[in-house]
């Protein structure tokens, strides 16, 4: 800290404001801290097998979220208790009453599947459950940005990003864990909220349970590996890498290569990443065909720049195209590339983003 003396009698608006955000910084980063993970959890659901085990064997080498990051979870903190208070008071004159709070649950299941012992393979904590007459009602709460908000109205929206599939994953969980068939997603920004209600979906709820149930299995077997001998084991073992992984469960072969290209990117953004996990990176197709996405194309086109539906279009195409040079999609061609972009100073970091447009006729439409 600089000593009292030391301290100017005066300082600028600017060297306040800077000071307002690096004291934010210092006291976020201060206060984070790492713990040593020991089970998949509900509220980290990555789809990638080799992620469930690196959470574990690899808790010490996971980076702290970046500033924004930080600030986010702290909001989040703060935000979800205040929320269920006000759902305590403004639901109880409609016979809805918050009934749990912070509600944990495991579930188990045979491991190795399907004669060994019943042991815990996913835990969690559910925000609140609501109670109207029989009915109970799994409540996650979700403190988010303005986009997130705004670009998501129902489930199906939800699994367009990496990160909101998660949160439905892990509503999905929740309402298994109460056997019930929903739960109410709460989103929240500054005061603004908005309710995603996410029904079980059994197939998939399958394949997360087995998820979890291999990854237990494969902890159980990977005792003695740490995060620099994690990644030889599970090849020795066969875990595919998550691009490999997506290729072998995308049925469809017209979508395999781009599906690959979009595992091969959320790699990147992968905190094992590099660290524990080095997946190598398959060259991008030249030219991938997607009939199926001609339909979405033409009507960006036509919506673009403004309102909510040409942002729900540009982030579901963002998701189908990203990592692919040249999509043909109808009419329509559309041209990206990896590129970068220096975030604001507050935020100080390098952000990699795949820049892309569409042409028709060889001429830039959106
Ligand atoms: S880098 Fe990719 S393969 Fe490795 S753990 Fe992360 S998502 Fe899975």
């Amino acid at each position: 800290m600089t000593a009292a003396a030391e301290l100017p009698d005066r300082l600028e608006d600017g060297e306040i404001s800077a000071l307002l955000e690096r004291a934010r910084t210092t006291r976020l980063e201060k206060q984070w801290r790492v713990y040593p993970a020991r089970n998949p959890i509900a509220s980290d659901l990555h789809p990638c097998l080799r992620y469930q085990v690196l959470r574990i064997v690899a808790w010490q080498v996971k980076p702290p979220p970046d500033p924004e990051g930080l600030a986010t979870i702290e909001q989040g903190r703060v935000m979800e208790p205040r929320i269920i208070r006000q759902l305590e008071d403004e639901l109880e004159a409609h016979g809805i009453e918050v009934v749990e709070q912070q509600a944990p649950f495991e579930l188990k299941q045979r491991v190795p599947a399907p004669d060994g012992p019943e042991v815990m393979i996913v835990r969690g904590n559910v925000d609140a459950v609501l109670r109207y007459r029989r009915d109970r009602i799994p409540v996650e709460i979700k403190d988010t940005g303005e986009y997130v908000l705004d670009a998501n109205d129902t489930e199906e929206d939800l699994k367009v990003s990496p990160w909101t599939n998660k949160w439905r994953r892990q509503a999905m969980i929740y309402a298994y864990a109460r056997s019930v068939e929903r739960t109410l997603l709460l989103l929240s920004y500054r005061g603004r909220r908005k309710p995603i209600w996410v029904h079980l979906d059994y197939a998939e709820l399958e394949q997360v349970l087995q998820l979890c149930t291999r990854a237990t299995a494969l902890l159980r077997e990977l005792t003695d590996v740490d995060h620099e001998t994690a990644d030889q084991a599970l090849t020795a073992l066969d875990v595919p890498y998550y691009p490999d992984q997506v290729d072998a469960e995308t049925p469809e072969p017209g979508l395999r290569a781009a599906a690959k290209q979009q595992a091969a990117a959320e790699c990147k953004r992968c905190p094992w990443f590099e660290r524990a996990c080095h997946p190598p990176q398959p060259a991008p197709p030249a030219i991938v065909i997607r009939e199926d996405l001609a339909a979405a194309v033409a009507r960006y086109v036509e919506v673009k720049p403004i309102g909510a539906e040409a942002e729900r279009l540009r982030k579901a195409l963002k998701k189908a195209i990203e990592g692919v040079p040249e999509v043909v999609a109808g009419d329509h061609v559309l041209r990206g590339k990896w590129d970068s972009r220096e975030m604001p100073m507050q935020l100080a970091r390098v952000d990699d983003f795949w820049r892309w447009n569409v042409f028709k006729g060889g001429e830039k439409v959106a």
